[in-house]
């Protein structure tokens, strides 16, 4: 594999969060929750692990719930805030979300929720009339990604924050995509509640976290030892939690350089492609969106066959989002774009990260016509 653009689905660890993990793995191995030494070590990283997450959020530290990644967190805070909250049973979702969150909402029919869906325009940006409409007094949770895995887009959490509060509602961004890439500090997003997972910012697969503003009630999934003050029982993975912290710090230190090192690749790669591969659409807005994402549908071309006959080339990427690649199913996120079925089927998706080069890039405008055209004979 030489040419590795599916950084959506997974990013490598970083470095440092390699050599930040290890002595977490070697030699401060205690249980963060026993009263001695060896306890006592681990509860100091985690802390300080806690502190570096608190500080990127602008939040307290005590607010940051680990979390096994971006679903554990979407479920608790789908879950735990919309049914902590007295207000009612009603939650609003936008029709493009992760299925970490859409499914999650509509779990909660089965206890009596109501859920209402709001639509997106076709570059994907959510519809604020339609959630001004939908919202009500006994509304207990929005949720609304900041950054669509699909086709990058990057919603207008300021925008909706404002209707929300207007109406005293919790917000809560899936903010696995965007983390790593686009500000964090969640007082000026107006959110509530803000998932995130590790490995899409070079931390370890299978860590994350949900920040929910103190005052916001939650009611937890797992229940057991009373770890994470309550909200998440379970002995905390501290090696994944210094790994999350190490790499969402050096994400943040160095996102303004980088984020403009990647518009610029990608930007040359929506151009090259949109005027090399005939038939060939971008997906998603064309400036709203995450720095190193590029995502097509290219008519009448299955997106499946070019990406077979890219990776012939060792180029890598996706046809849409890694969880649902292996479904035959036209995606619900383009589906809500307004794009035809047969369409959406056809969708490609190239995302770009810290190991990205230009010659990356070239590759892909290199080999992306004559892929499109084998996979439309
Ligand atoms: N939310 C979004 C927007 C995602 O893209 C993903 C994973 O791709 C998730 C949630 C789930 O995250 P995780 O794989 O850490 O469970």
């Amino acid at each position: 594999m030489s040419v590795y653009l599916d950084h959506a689905a997974t990013s490598p660890p970083r470095r440092e969060v390699l050599e930040a993990v290890w002595p977490y793995l070697t030699q401060v191995t205690g249980n963060p929750s026993s009263s001695h030494e060896a306890g006592r070590a681990a509860k100091a990283g985690l802390d300080a692990a806690r502190q570096v997450i608190a500080d990127v959020l602008g939040a307290r530290p005590g607010e940051v719930v680990l979390t096994s990644g971006g679903t554990e967190a979407d479920n608790l805070a789908v879950t735990g805030i919309a049914t902590a909250n007295p207000r009612g049973r009603h939650v609003v979702v936008s029709a493009i979300e992760h299925p970490a969150v859409l499914e999650t909402a509509f779990a909660l029919r089965g206890d009596g929720f109501t859920v209402d869906v709001v639509g997106v325009d076709g570059d994907g940006l959510l519809d604020l009339d339609a959630l001004a409409a939908v919202l009500r007094p006994d509304t207990t949770l929005v949720s609304v990604m900041y950054a669509n895995n699909e086709i990058g887009t990057v919603q207008p959490l300021a925008e909706i924050s404002r209707l929300c509060r207007a109406l005293g509602v919790p917000l809560h961004t899936d903010a696995v995509q965007a983390a790593g890439h686009l500000p964090l500090d969640v007082a000026e997003l107006g959110v509530d509640a803000l998932s995130a997972s590790a490995h899409k910012f070079g931390g370890l697969r299978g860590a994350g976290f949900l920040w929910v503003r103190g005052v916001v009630p939650l009611v937890p999934l797992l229940h057991g030892g009373g770890q994470e003050r309550g909200r998440r029982s379970g002995t905390t993975d501290v090696a994944s939690a210094v790994g999350t912290a190490v790499a969402l710090h050096a994400a943040a230190s160095t996102r303004e350089a980088e984020v403009a090192r990647l518009t610029g690749l990608r930007d040359r790669l929506v151009d090259g492609v949109l005027a090399g591969v005939p038939g060939a659409r971008l997906t998603g807005h064309r400036t709203r969106r995450l720095p190193g994402h590029a995502s097509f549908c290219f008519a009448g071309v299955g997106g499946e066959t070019v990406l077979a006959e890219l990776e012939q080339v060792g180029i890598v990427c996706s046809s849409g989002s890694a969880c649902s690649a292996d479904s035959d199913d036209a995606s619900h996120v383009l589906l809500a774009t307004g794009l035809d079925p047969d369409v959406a089927r056809t969708a490609v998706r190239f995302t770009l990260g810290p190991t990205t080069t230009a010659s990356d890039v070239d590759a892909v405008l290199d080999a992306l016509p004559g892929a499109v055209r084998a996979a439309s004979r």
